[in-house]
Protein backbone atom coordinates (compact mmCIF):
# COMPACT_ATOMS: atom_id res chain seq x y z
CA UNK A 1 0.00 0.00 0.00
CA UNK A 2 1.76 3.30 -1.09
CA UNK A 3 0.57 6.49 1.13
CA UNK A 4 -1.45 8.93 -0.01
CA UNK A 5 0.10 12.35 0.10
CA UNK A 6 -1.53 13.96 3.30
CA UNK A 7 -3.02 16.94 2.10
CA UNK A 8 -3.83 19.79 3.68
CA UNK A 9 -5.71 23.49 3.36
CA UNK A 10 -2.99 26.48 4.55
CA UNK A 11 -5.50 29.32 5.05
CA UNK A 12 -2.19 31.86 4.40
CA UNK A 13 -2.17 31.06 0.42
CA UNK A 14 -6.00 29.61 0.64
CA UNK A 15 -4.81 26.28 -1.60
CA UNK A 16 -4.36 22.61 -0.60
CA UNK A 17 -0.77 22.05 0.00
CA UNK A 18 0.93 18.76 0.31
CA UNK A 19 2.59 18.89 3.74
CA UNK A 20 6.42 18.46 4.00
CA UNK A 21 7.08 18.82 7.58
CA UNK A 22 10.47 21.22 8.54
CA UNK A 23 12.40 18.31 10.23
CA UNK A 24 12.02 14.96 8.48
CA UNK A 25 9.69 12.55 10.54
CA UNK A 26 8.36 15.38 12.88
CA UNK A 27 5.13 17.05 13.06
CA UNK A 28 5.17 20.38 15.30
CA UNK A 29 1.79 21.73 15.53
CA UNK A 30 0.26 25.07 18.22
CA UNK A 31 -3.13 24.90 18.31
CA UNK A 32 -4.64 28.48 20.34
CA UNK A 33 -6.00 26.92 23.51
CA UNK A 34 -8.94 28.27 25.72
CA UNK A 35 -8.91 31.42 27.86
CA UNK A 36 -10.01 30.12 31.63
CA UNK A 37 -12.56 32.79 32.85
CA UNK A 38 -15.12 29.99 32.38
CA UNK A 39 -16.41 26.60 31.18
CA UNK A 40 -15.70 26.05 27.18
CA UNK A 41 -18.71 25.64 25.76
CA UNK A 42 -19.18 22.89 23.07
CA UNK A 43 -17.99 25.36 20.35
CA UNK A 44 -14.74 25.95 21.67
CA UNK A 45 -14.90 21.99 21.92
CA UNK A 46 -14.43 21.63 18.63
CA UNK A 47 -11.83 23.49 17.76
CA UNK A 48 -9.94 21.17 20.31
CA UNK A 49 -11.79 17.84 18.08
CA UNK A 50 -10.30 19.31 15.03
CA UNK A 51 -6.94 19.80 16.38
CA UNK A 52 -6.92 16.47 17.85
CA UNK A 53 -8.05 15.08 14.55
CA UNK A 54 -5.37 16.75 13.01
CA UNK A 55 -2.69 15.54 15.14
CA UNK A 56 -3.67 11.76 15.06
CA UNK A 57 -3.91 12.09 11.71
CA UNK A 58 0.03 13.05 11.54
CA UNK A 59 0.71 10.07 13.83
CA UNK A 60 -1.09 8.23 11.14
CA UNK A 61 1.06 9.41 8.31
CA UNK A 62 3.89 8.40 10.82
CA UNK A 63 5.33 11.18 11.76
CA UNK A 64 6.72 11.91 15.75
CA UNK A 65 4.23 14.43 17.49
CA UNK A 66 4.84 17.41 18.99
CA UNK A 67 1.47 19.18 19.97
CA UNK A 68 0.70 21.91 21.82
CA UNK A 69 -2.64 23.72 23.31
CA UNK A 70 -1.34 26.94 25.63
CA UNK A 71 -3.82 27.90 28.14
CA UNK A 72 -4.95 31.90 28.29
CA UNK A 73 -4.38 32.93 31.42
CA UNK A 74 -4.17 36.76 31.15
CA UNK A 75 -4.48 39.23 28.56
CA UNK A 76 -6.72 38.49 26.67
CA UNK A 77 -9.46 41.46 26.32
CA UNK A 78 -13.47 40.90 25.86
CA UNK A 79 -12.74 42.12 22.23
CA UNK A 80 -10.07 39.96 20.64
CA UNK A 81 -8.90 43.83 18.45
CA UNK A 82 -7.45 44.65 22.14
CA UNK A 83 -10.46 46.60 23.78
CA UNK A 84 -12.37 46.67 27.14
CA UNK A 85 -11.55 44.56 30.35
CA UNK A 86 -9.22 41.71 31.05
CA UNK A 87 -11.36 38.75 30.79
CA UNK A 88 -9.37 37.03 33.72
CA UNK A 89 -9.81 40.02 36.11
CA UNK A 90 -13.63 40.19 35.07
CA UNK A 91 -14.60 36.82 35.87
CA UNK A 92 -12.71 37.19 39.41
CA UNK A 93 -14.31 40.24 40.37
CA UNK A 94 -17.91 38.65 39.59
CA UNK A 95 -16.91 35.68 41.20
CA UNK A 96 -15.00 37.10 44.46
CA UNK A 97 -11.95 34.75 43.97
CA UNK A 98 -8.15 35.68 42.57
CA UNK A 99 -7.67 35.46 38.82
CA UNK A 100 -5.13 32.83 39.38
CA UNK A 101 -7.81 30.73 41.45
CA UNK A 102 -10.15 31.22 38.50
CA UNK A 103 -7.72 30.25 36.20
CA UNK A 104 -6.82 26.83 37.47
CA UNK A 105 -10.09 25.97 38.29
CA UNK A 106 -11.23 26.54 34.10
CA UNK A 107 -8.13 25.04 33.16
CA UNK A 108 -9.11 21.69 34.95
CA UNK A 109 -12.80 22.06 33.83
CA UNK A 110 -11.17 22.19 30.29
CA UNK A 111 -8.91 19.58 30.40
CA UNK A 112 -11.46 17.27 32.01
CA UNK A 113 -13.78 18.16 28.89
CA UNK A 114 -10.64 16.83 26.89
CA UNK A 115 -10.79 13.29 27.98
CA UNK A 116 -14.16 13.06 28.03
CA UNK A 117 -13.93 13.57 24.51
CA UNK A 118 -11.13 11.53 23.95
CA UNK A 119 -8.47 13.87 22.76
CA UNK A 120 -5.17 12.57 22.97
CA UNK A 121 -3.09 14.62 25.99
CA UNK A 122 -0.74 17.35 25.09
CA UNK A 123 1.37 20.07 26.07
CA UNK A 124 -0.37 22.90 27.74
CA UNK A 125 1.76 25.80 28.63
CA UNK A 126 0.29 28.63 30.34
CA UNK A 127 0.38 32.27 29.62
CA UNK A 128 2.11 33.49 32.96
CA UNK A 129 4.61 31.14 32.78
CA UNK A 130 6.22 32.98 30.11
CA UNK A 131 5.66 36.60 30.70
CA UNK A 132 9.75 36.69 30.89
CA UNK A 133 9.73 35.84 27.42
CA UNK A 134 7.18 37.39 26.42
CA UNK A 135 9.34 41.00 28.10
CA UNK A 136 12.25 39.59 26.34
CA UNK A 137 10.77 38.96 22.88
CA UNK A 138 8.96 43.00 23.12
CA UNK A 139 12.49 43.98 24.00
CA UNK A 140 14.19 42.41 21.19
CA UNK A 141 11.27 44.04 18.12
CA UNK A 142 10.48 47.43 20.44
CA UNK A 143 13.39 49.79 18.65
CA UNK A 144 11.80 48.99 15.05
CA UNK A 145 8.53 47.81 15.55
CA UNK A 146 6.77 49.36 18.44
CA UNK A 147 6.02 52.60 20.14
CA UNK A 148 4.75 53.56 23.73
CA UNK A 149 1.93 55.54 24.53
CA UNK A 150 0.54 56.26 27.70
CA UNK A 151 -1.15 52.73 28.20
CA UNK A 152 1.71 50.47 26.61
CA UNK A 153 3.38 49.44 24.12
CA UNK A 154 1.78 49.22 20.84
CA UNK A 155 3.08 47.00 17.78
CA UNK A 156 3.46 49.06 14.46
CA UNK A 157 1.92 47.08 12.02
CA UNK A 158 3.30 48.94 8.74
CA UNK A 159 6.56 48.06 9.93
CA UNK A 160 5.94 44.28 8.30
CA UNK A 161 5.61 43.78 5.06
CA UNK A 162 2.09 41.89 3.99
CA UNK A 163 0.91 42.78 7.29
CA UNK A 164 -3.26 41.11 7.31
CA UNK A 165 -2.43 38.59 4.46
CA UNK A 166 -4.12 35.82 6.32
CA UNK A 167 -7.54 37.80 6.73
CA UNK A 168 -7.49 38.72 3.56
CA UNK A 169 -9.28 42.09 3.72
CA UNK A 170 -7.39 44.07 6.20
CA UNK A 171 -7.95 48.18 5.85
CA UNK A 172 -7.51 50.81 7.73
CA UNK A 173 -11.11 51.20 9.00
CA UNK A 174 -11.74 47.05 8.06
CA UNK A 175 -12.84 44.81 10.51
CA UNK A 176 -14.78 46.84 12.50
CA UNK A 177 -11.89 47.94 14.87
CA UNK A 178 -12.77 50.91 16.37
CA UNK A 179 -9.78 52.99 17.39
CA UNK A 180 -10.27 53.74 21.01
CA UNK A 181 -6.59 54.04 22.01
CA UNK A 182 -5.87 57.46 21.64
CA UNK A 183 -2.56 57.86 19.30
CA UNK A 184 -2.61 54.80 17.39
CA UNK A 185 -0.55 54.76 14.44
CA UNK A 186 -2.72 53.02 12.74
CA UNK A 187 -6.05 51.16 13.58
CA UNK A 188 -4.76 47.73 13.55
CA UNK A 189 -1.97 48.44 15.68
CA UNK A 190 -2.15 46.27 18.96
CA UNK A 191 -0.92 46.25 22.35
CA UNK A 192 2.49 44.34 22.89
CA UNK A 193 2.49 45.67 26.92
CA UNK A 194 -0.64 46.89 28.71
CA UNK A 195 0.31 49.29 31.49
CA UNK A 196 -1.84 49.46 34.61
CA UNK A 197 -3.43 52.57 34.96
CA UNK A 198 -1.67 55.23 37.14
CA UNK A 199 -3.73 54.69 40.68
CA UNK A 200 -5.00 51.40 39.76
CA UNK A 201 -3.42 47.42 40.38
CA UNK A 202 -4.44 44.66 38.58
CA UNK A 203 -4.32 41.14 40.31
CA UNK A 204 -1.64 39.66 37.23
CA UNK A 205 0.65 42.26 36.28
CA UNK A 206 4.74 42.59 36.33
CA UNK A 207 7.17 45.36 35.68
CA UNK A 208 8.38 45.30 32.57
CA UNK A 209 10.79 48.09 30.23
CA UNK A 210 7.02 49.70 29.71
CA UNK A 211 5.38 49.79 33.12
CA UNK A 212 4.27 47.40 35.29
CA UNK A 213 1.32 45.80 33.64
CA UNK A 214 0.83 42.55 31.44
CA UNK A 215 1.49 41.09 28.11
CA UNK A 216 -1.27 41.57 25.20
CA UNK A 217 -2.86 38.77 24.37
CA UNK A 218 -1.45 38.29 20.58
CA UNK A 219 2.42 37.62 22.18
CA UNK A 220 1.98 34.35 23.99
CA UNK A 221 1.44 32.59 21.32
CA UNK A 222 3.80 34.07 19.05
CA UNK A 223 6.30 33.00 22.54
CA UNK A 224 5.25 30.10 23.34
CA UNK A 225 4.87 28.76 19.72
CA UNK A 226 8.81 29.73 19.51
CA UNK A 227 10.13 28.58 22.76
CA UNK A 228 7.92 25.15 22.70
CA UNK A 229 8.75 24.60 18.68
CA UNK A 230 10.91 26.59 16.93
CA UNK A 231 10.41 28.71 14.17
CA UNK A 232 9.15 27.81 11.46
CA UNK A 233 7.17 24.94 12.85
CA UNK A 234 4.51 23.04 10.55
CA UNK A 235 1.44 23.97 11.50
CA UNK A 236 -0.99 26.46 13.87
CA UNK A 237 -4.15 25.93 13.94
CA UNK A 238 -7.13 27.98 15.52
CA UNK A 239 -11.28 28.29 14.95
CA UNK A 240 -11.57 30.74 11.95
CA UNK A 241 -12.68 34.06 14.19
CA UNK A 242 -8.53 34.02 14.62
CA UNK A 243 -7.90 34.22 10.60
CA UNK A 244 -8.99 37.76 11.35
CA UNK A 245 -7.54 39.56 14.09
CA UNK A 246 -5.67 37.38 16.39
CA UNK A 247 -3.58 35.36 13.95
CA UNK A 248 -2.59 38.17 11.43
CA UNK A 249 -1.48 39.84 14.56
CA UNK A 250 1.06 36.84 15.97
CA UNK A 251 2.75 36.63 12.47
CA UNK A 252 3.06 40.25 12.50
CA UNK A 253 5.33 40.30 15.51
CA UNK A 254 6.60 36.59 14.29
CA UNK A 255 8.06 38.48 11.20
CA UNK A 256 9.05 41.39 13.04
CA UNK A 257 10.90 38.53 15.67
CA UNK A 258 12.46 36.54 12.86
CA UNK A 259 14.34 39.72 11.09
CA UNK A 260 12.51 38.52 7.62
CA UNK A 261 9.89 40.33 5.44
CA UNK A 262 7.05 39.24 2.77
CA UNK A 263 5.30 36.42 3.18
CA UNK A 264 5.09 34.99 -0.05
CA UNK A 265 7.50 32.46 1.91
CA UNK A 266 4.92 31.30 4.33
CA UNK A 267 7.56 30.49 6.37
CA UNK A 268 8.41 33.89 7.58
CA UNK A 269 4.60 34.17 9.43
CA UNK A 270 6.53 31.39 11.89
CA UNK A 271 4.63 28.32 10.82
CA UNK A 272 4.40 26.58 7.30
CA UNK A 273 0.64 26.16 7.32
CA UNK A 274 -1.90 27.85 9.33
CA UNK A 275 -5.18 26.16 9.34
CA UNK A 276 -8.95 27.50 11.01
CA UNK A 277 -12.05 25.13 12.34
CA UNK A 278 -14.93 26.56 10.74
CA UNK A 279 -17.51 26.77 13.50
CA UNK A 280 -20.16 25.25 15.25
CA UNK A 281 -23.62 27.57 15.36
CA UNK A 282 -26.58 27.22 16.94
CA UNK A 283 -29.72 29.51 16.34
CA UNK A 284 -31.03 30.39 20.16
CA UNK A 285 -27.91 31.91 21.00
CA UNK A 286 -27.23 29.67 23.91
CA UNK A 287 -23.26 29.61 22.64
CA UNK A 288 -22.77 32.52 23.95
CA UNK A 289 -21.59 32.52 27.50
CA UNK A 290 -23.50 35.48 28.63
CA UNK A 291 -26.35 33.89 28.23
CA UNK A 292 -26.73 32.08 31.59
CA UNK A 293 -27.00 28.22 30.80
CA UNK A 294 -24.74 28.03 27.64
CA UNK A 295 -24.02 24.97 25.62
CA UNK A 296 -20.77 23.04 27.26
CA UNK A 297 -20.24 19.58 27.58
CA UNK A 298 -21.41 18.68 30.74
CA UNK A 299 -25.33 20.34 29.59
CA UNK A 300 -25.09 17.19 26.94
CA UNK A 301 -24.59 15.03 29.79
CA UNK A 302 -27.02 16.22 32.20
CA UNK A 303 -29.46 16.01 28.95
CA UNK A 304 -27.92 12.08 28.61
CA UNK A 305 -26.01 12.36 25.56
CA UNK A 306 -22.61 10.54 25.79
CA UNK A 307 -19.69 13.08 25.19
CA UNK A 308 -18.36 10.79 22.20
CA UNK A 309 -21.54 11.45 20.48
CA UNK A 310 -20.28 15.01 20.51
CA UNK A 311 -16.95 13.98 18.99
CA UNK A 312 -18.57 11.92 16.07
CA UNK A 313 -20.86 14.74 15.26
CA UNK A 314 -18.00 16.68 14.71
CA UNK A 315 -16.00 13.87 12.64
CA UNK A 316 -19.21 13.97 10.43
CA UNK A 317 -19.00 17.84 9.19
CA UNK A 318 -15.95 18.57 7.30
CA UNK A 319 -13.84 20.97 9.74
CA UNK A 320 -13.94 23.58 7.03
CA UNK A 321 -17.71 23.70 6.91
CA UNK A 322 -20.18 25.57 9.62
CA UNK A 323 -21.65 23.08 11.69
CA UNK A 324 -25.42 23.64 13.31
CA UNK A 325 -25.60 21.99 16.21
CA UNK A 326 -29.06 20.83 17.16
CA UNK A 327 -30.14 17.90 19.96
CA UNK A 328 -31.76 16.15 16.99
CA UNK A 329 -28.30 15.65 15.29
CA UNK A 330 -27.03 15.27 18.49
CA UNK A 331 -29.19 12.64 18.90
CA UNK A 332 -28.93 11.01 15.11
CA UNK A 333 -24.95 10.98 16.15
CA UNK A 334 -25.81 9.53 19.78
CA UNK A 335 -28.16 6.07 17.45
CA UNK A 336 -24.58 5.97 15.24
CA UNK A 337 -22.61 5.54 17.93
CA UNK A 338 -24.41 2.92 19.52
CA UNK A 339 -24.78 1.14 16.60
CA UNK A 340 -21.25 1.02 16.19
CA UNK A 341 -20.84 -0.20 19.88
CA UNK A 342 -23.53 -2.99 19.55
CA UNK A 343 -21.60 -4.06 16.40
CA UNK A 344 -18.52 -4.51 18.90
CA UNK A 345 -20.72 -5.71 21.10
CA UNK A 346 -21.83 -8.69 19.38
CA UNK A 347 -18.42 -9.86 17.69
CA UNK A 348 -17.39 -9.62 21.42
CA UNK A 349 -19.78 -12.03 22.26
CA UNK A 350 -19.39 -14.35 19.58
CA UNK A 351 -15.90 -14.41 20.20
CA UNK A 352 -16.48 -15.32 23.79
CA UNK A 353 -18.68 -18.25 23.01
CA UNK A 354 -15.81 -19.22 20.42
CA UNK A 355 -13.37 -18.80 22.81
CA UNK A 356 -14.77 -19.80 25.88
CA UNK A 357 -13.70 -16.88 27.59
CA UNK A 358 -14.32 -13.06 28.21
CA UNK A 359 -12.15 -10.88 25.81
CA UNK A 360 -10.90 -7.78 26.66
CA UNK A 361 -10.33 -6.51 23.08
CA UNK A 362 -7.76 -3.79 24.16
CA UNK A 363 -5.38 -6.17 24.98
CA UNK A 364 -5.54 -8.53 22.51
CA UNK A 365 -6.28 -6.70 19.39
CA UNK A 366 -3.50 -3.68 18.89
CA UNK A 367 -3.08 -1.82 15.52
CA UNK A 368 -1.45 -2.99 12.59
CA UNK A 369 2.33 -1.69 12.70
CA UNK A 370 2.47 0.41 9.16
CA UNK A 371 5.08 -1.69 7.92
CA UNK A 372 2.23 -4.51 8.00
CA UNK A 373 -0.02 -2.13 6.47
CA UNK A 374 0.11 -3.85 3.00
CA UNK A 375 -0.08 -7.31 3.65
CA UNK A 376 -2.97 -6.67 6.20
CA UNK A 377 -5.28 -5.04 4.02
CA UNK A 378 -6.88 -7.81 1.75
CA UNK A 379 -10.22 -5.89 1.25
CA UNK A 380 -8.46 -2.15 0.68
CA UNK A 381 -10.30 -0.29 3.53
CA UNK A 382 -6.86 0.46 4.87
CA UNK A 383 -6.09 2.53 1.63
CA UNK A 384 -9.38 4.06 1.19
CA UNK A 385 -9.26 5.19 5.02
CA UNK A 386 -6.01 6.87 4.17
CA UNK A 387 -6.77 8.36 1.12
CA UNK A 388 -9.67 10.32 2.91
CA UNK A 389 -8.35 11.32 5.82
CA UNK A 390 -5.06 12.59 3.95
CA UNK A 391 -7.55 14.56 1.77
CA UNK A 392 -7.45 17.81 4.06
CA UNK A 393 -9.02 15.71 6.80
CA UNK A 394 -11.98 14.47 5.08
CA UNK A 395 -13.60 12.70 8.46
CA UNK A 396 -17.03 12.27 7.04
CA UNK A 397 -15.43 9.99 4.29
CA UNK A 398 -13.66 8.11 6.80
CA UNK A 399 -16.70 6.90 8.74
CA UNK A 400 -18.67 5.01 6.07
CA UNK A 401 -15.13 3.42 5.59
CA UNK A 402 -15.39 2.31 9.33
CA UNK A 403 -18.66 1.23 9.58
CA UNK A 404 -17.61 -1.16 6.71
CA UNK A 405 -15.58 -3.22 8.58
CA UNK A 406 -18.15 -3.02 11.78
CA UNK A 407 -20.31 -5.03 9.69
CA UNK A 408 -18.44 -6.79 7.05
CA UNK A 409 -19.05 -10.41 7.84
CA UNK A 410 -16.27 -11.64 5.56
CA UNK A 411 -13.49 -9.99 7.70
CA UNK A 412 -11.88 -12.79 9.46
CA UNK A 413 -12.25 -12.10 14.00
CA UNK A 414 -8.88 -11.11 14.25
CA UNK A 415 -8.43 -9.22 11.56
CA UNK A 416 -11.60 -6.89 11.96
CA UNK A 417 -10.52 -6.26 15.54
CA UNK A 418 -7.59 -5.45 14.45
CA UNK A 419 -8.98 -2.96 11.64
CA UNK A 420 -11.18 -1.32 13.98
CA UNK A 421 -8.41 -0.53 16.36
CA UNK A 422 -6.03 0.83 13.84
CA UNK A 423 -8.69 2.98 12.36
CA UNK A 424 -9.73 4.16 15.21
CA UNK A 425 -6.52 5.53 16.53
CA UNK A 426 -7.45 8.27 14.07
CA UNK A 427 -11.57 9.15 14.75
CA UNK A 428 -10.96 8.46 18.72
CA UNK A 429 -13.67 6.89 19.55
CA UNK A 430 -12.72 4.61 21.87
CA UNK A 431 -14.60 1.86 20.09
CA UNK A 432 -12.64 -1.00 21.66
CA UNK A 433 -13.04 0.51 25.07
CA UNK A 434 -16.35 1.87 25.78
CA UNK A 435 -19.36 -0.39 26.37
CA UNK A 436 -23.01 0.07 25.41
CA UNK A 437 -23.90 0.26 29.01
CA UNK A 438 -21.43 3.14 28.87
CA UNK A 439 -23.63 4.75 26.46
CA UNK A 440 -26.81 5.22 28.63
CA UNK A 441 -26.72 8.17 30.38
CA UNK A 442 -29.34 9.04 33.25
CA UNK A 443 -30.38 12.69 32.34
CA UNK A 444 -30.01 14.93 35.49
CA UNK A 445 -33.79 16.11 35.35
CA UNK A 446 -35.06 11.99 35.05
CA UNK A 447 -37.36 11.03 37.93
CA UNK A 448 -36.68 7.24 38.32
CA UNK A 449 -33.01 5.77 38.91
CA UNK A 450 -31.98 2.33 36.58
CA UNK A 451 -33.08 -0.36 38.59
CA UNK A 452 -36.56 1.22 39.11
CA UNK A 453 -36.93 1.11 35.23
CA UNK A 454 -35.98 -2.35 35.04
CA UNK A 455 -38.39 -3.33 37.41
CA UNK A 456 -41.22 -2.08 35.46
CA UNK A 457 -39.92 -3.46 32.78
CA UNK A 458 -39.77 -6.77 34.26
CA UNK A 459 -43.66 -6.63 35.46
CA UNK A 460 -44.33 -5.53 31.84
CA UNK A 461 -42.90 -8.45 30.84
CA UNK A 462 -44.98 -10.81 33.27
CA UNK A 463 -48.02 -8.67 31.89
CA UNK A 464 -47.33 -9.27 28.71
CA UNK A 465 -46.57 -13.11 28.88
CA UNK A 466 -49.72 -13.46 30.76
CA UNK A 467 -51.46 -11.49 27.99
CA UNK A 468 -52.72 -8.75 30.56
CA UNK A 469 -52.17 -6.04 27.98
CA UNK A 470 -53.76 -3.33 29.93
CA UNK A 471 -51.26 -4.14 33.06
CA UNK A 472 -48.77 -4.29 30.49
CA UNK A 473 -49.98 -0.81 29.02
CA UNK A 474 -50.58 0.89 32.22
CA UNK A 475 -47.07 0.65 33.38
CA UNK A 476 -45.83 1.62 29.77
CA UNK A 477 -47.83 4.90 30.78
CA UNK A 478 -46.39 4.86 34.24
CA UNK A 479 -42.93 5.10 32.97
CA UNK A 480 -44.00 7.55 29.75
CA UNK A 481 -45.25 9.74 32.67
CA UNK A 482 -42.11 9.81 34.48
CA UNK A 483 -39.67 10.58 31.11
CA UNK A 484 -39.28 6.81 30.24
CA UNK A 485 -40.05 6.10 26.80
CA UNK A 486 -40.44 2.07 26.18
CA UNK A 487 -39.16 0.62 22.68
CA UNK A 488 -40.33 -2.31 21.71
CA UNK A 489 -38.73 -4.22 19.43
CA UNK A 490 -35.91 -1.57 19.05
CA UNK A 491 -33.57 -2.92 16.30
CA UNK A 492 -30.36 -1.99 18.27
CA UNK A 493 -31.82 -3.63 21.63
CA UNK A 494 -32.04 -1.08 23.49
CA UNK A 495 -35.27 -1.85 25.75
CA UNK A 496 -35.69 2.00 26.86
CA UNK A 497 -34.64 5.37 26.76
CA UNK A 498 -34.82 8.54 28.65
CA UNK A 499 -36.61 11.27 26.83
P1 LIG B 1 -11.32 31.33 23.22
O1 LIG B 1 -11.34 30.63 24.57
O2 LIG B 1 -12.41 32.33 23.07
O3 LIG B 1 -9.97 31.91 22.90
O4 LIG B 1 -11.64 30.22 22.11
C1 LIG B 1 -11.00 28.97 22.07
C2 LIG B 1 -11.04 28.38 20.67
O5 LIG B 1 -12.38 28.10 20.26
C3 LIG B 1 -10.47 29.28 19.59
O6 LIG B 1 -9.70 28.50 18.70
C4 LIG B 1 -11.70 29.83 18.90
O7 LIG B 1 -11.42 30.21 17.58
C5 LIG B 1 -12.61 28.62 18.95
N1 LIG B 1 -14.05 28.90 18.84
C6 LIG B 1 -14.76 29.86 19.49
N2 LIG B 1 -16.08 29.78 19.21
C7 LIG B 1 -16.23 28.71 18.37
C8 LIG B 1 -17.36 28.08 17.73
N3 LIG B 1 -18.60 28.51 17.91
N4 LIG B 1 -17.13 27.03 16.93
C9 LIG B 1 -15.88 26.55 16.75
N5 LIG B 1 -14.77 27.08 17.32
C10 LIG B 1 -14.93 28.15 18.14
ZN1 LIG C 1 -3.21 32.09 19.98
Amino acid sequence: MTDAPLKLFNSLTRSLEVFEPVHPGEARVYSCGPTVYNYQHIGNMRAYVFADTLGRTLQWKGYKLTHVVNITDVGHLTSDADEGEDKMEKMAAREGKSAWDIARFYQADFEADLARLNVQPKQHPRATEYVDAMIAWGKGIADKHCYELESGLYFDVSTVADYGRLARAVTEDGEGRIESVEGKRNAADFAIWRRTPAGETRQMEWDSPWGRGAPGWHLECSVMGEALLGFPFDIHTGGIDHREIHHPNEIAQNQAFCCTNGLDDPRNSGAKIWMHNNFLVERSGKMSKSSGEFLRLQLLVDRGYHPLAYRLMCLQAHYRSELEFSWEGLGAALTRLKRMYKAVAVQLSRQFEEAGEPVEPTSVFLPIPREQWSEADETGVLRDFDEAISDDLNTAKCLPLLEEVLGDKFISHPMRWHLIATIDQVLGLDLLKVRRADLRIRPKAAGLTEAEIEVALARRKEARAAKDFAASDAIRDELGAAGVEVMDGDPLGWEWKLG
